[in-house]
């Protein structure tokens, strides 16, 4: 008999809805106005985000009705399957049976284009023609590409340098679906000017190109400023895939002990986890969740819970949640995607509240577990995925020392057919094993606004 191994659902069980965990939490930080330092007004949100989207991200409503037209968008490669992992289990000779959502199947091989669908509709619908992003591995700037070229709009992409270097079919992706892709920083707005003339080859970060994108927005209304990760409304669109893995565990008879994810911005581990947490918090099961971060940005296990702003010049919002300081350039990990020097408000309120444990974890023992999830499972992860994979491993091995056979679901974000220059650093025994400076730590939190305290 065939052992099943791949839960898979059909089109009319898509989400109806997102799930918005504001609904279900004590307290949620108002954002502050970078301008006034007070909460910030609808005025302010809606000059880069859409009504809809702001409604969203305000909203304490349990869930937002998923629009027709996107779930539509979604069919084409949702619902995504769910595996369980038995050749990584053997290999391990662990009793835990290991479970992943696959979020690789998406057309740009990650789990972002679950938000960016949704985002270019509400754009759309509000008279915006084009979309403009910011990028670090280049899997955001990837899926607005696509979303914009689904929605017949433009697309306007700023990539942090050592990510454009290190990744050129990010690059050719992103132009393939009509985007135009720009290394941040640039001399096209005054923020990658400044960075430019103290330090002509500066590796980039997020914080920066996304000062950029947000210049260029505020400067011309046809754009609309699009968000990876972080926003609450980003956090929501991502529960699709956390309502599509509970269903799918119904189906495997089985049900999470542990549930693991990696954490850049935090939206593909909120996806995951925040329907889980909703069951627990109305009476489920009880469930470790663990965020996998790296070692080298490591915001949930370092950084301070404190108001900071989301970019390097300060413009956007300030939020409250855990920083390393908005002047924090981490080392040029491989995973780009989890270079980020915050995280998304609910999850650091879900970590503060001891609802979520965080773990930091290196990048060669996480590229170790992601080869040997390749060997055994025939999927190459991406870097980001890799810590996912690597903290499910540890669980494993430690199931296998306590001789206890748990349940553990992890979040495998997306495919690394795109990054197999790193894979190759890996195997040649020549990729860094970043740590994080003390020098970089301290200049990091020390630019965490003193005006405002958590
Ligand atoms: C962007 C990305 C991440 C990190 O983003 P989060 O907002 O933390 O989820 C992780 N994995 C992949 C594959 C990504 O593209």
């Amino acid at each position: 008999m065939i052992e099943p191994v791949r839960f898979e659902l059909s089109a009319r069980d898509l989400p109806e809805t997102w799930y918005n965990i504001a609904a279900d939490l004590d307290y949620v930080a108002p954002v502050l106005s970078p301008a006034t330092g007070k909460p910030v007004t609808r005025d302010e949100m809606t000059r880069t985000m859409p009504e809809a989207l702001v409604d969203q991200e305000l909203s304490r409503e349990a869930e937002f009705e998923i629009p027709g037209e996107v779930r539509q968008f979604y069919a084409r490669w949702r619902p995504a399957p769910l595996l369980r992992a038995r050749g990584l289990e053997k290999v391990l000779d662990t009793p835990a049976r290991i479970y992943f959502k696959y979020e690789g199947v998406a057309p740009t091989g990650s789990f972002k284009p679950n938000s960016a669908i949704p985002q270019a509709y509400y754009n759309k619908r509000a008279g915006r023609t084009g979309l403009i992003a910011e990028t670090g591995a280049g899997q955001w700037g990837s899926a607005v590409a696509f979303a914009a070229s689904l929605f017949g709009m433009d697309a306007k992409v700023f990539m942090v340098n050592v990510s454009f270097q290190q990744k050129p079919y990010r690059r050719a992706l992103m132009e393939t679906f009509g985007a135009s892709c720009t290394p941040s920083p640039s001399m096209e707005t005054e923020a990658g000017r400044a960075v430019l003339k103290e330090n002509p080859d500066h590796p980039g970060s997020l914080g920066i190109a996304k000062s950029e994108a947000l210049q260029v927005a505020f400067s011309d209304p046809r754009w609309g400023y699009t968000r990876g990760s972080a926003l609450n409304h980003v956090c929501a669109h991502q529960t699709v895939i956390g309502q599509e893995a509970l269903l799918q565990m119904e189906m495997a008879g089985d049900y999470p002990d542990i549930v693991v994810g990696c954490a850049g911005g935090g939206s593909n581990l909120a996806g995951l986890s925040f329907p889980f947490l909703r069951a627990q918090l109305h009476g489920g099961p009880k469930i470790r969740f663990i965020a996998a971060e790296p070692a080298a940005c490591p915001s949930l296990t370092q950084g301070r819970i404190a108001y900071d702003y989301s970019d390097t010049a300060g413009l956007t919002s300030l939020t409250r949640t855990h920083t390393l300081g908005h002047q924090f350039v981490p080392p040029s990990v491989h995973a780009g995607g989890l270079r980020a020097h915050n995280i998304a408000p609910l999850v650091s309120r879900v970590v503060e509240e001891g609802l979520m444990e965080a773990v930091a974890l290196r990048q060669r023992d996480c590229f170790e577990a992601g080869v040997l999830f390749a060997r055994t499972e025939g999927i190459v992860p991406a870097p980001e995925s890799t810590h996912a994979i690597r903290g499910a491993v540890n669980e494993a091995i430690r199931c296998r020392e306590e001789g206890v056979g748990k349940t553990i679901l992890f979040g495998l974000s997306g495919h690394g057919n795109f990054d197999l220059s790193a894979y190759d650093r890996y195997l040649s025994g020549s990729l860094a094993d970043d740590s994080i400076d003390p020098g970089a730590l301290e200049h990091g939190l020390e630019s965490i606004p003193k005006l405002v305290n958590a």
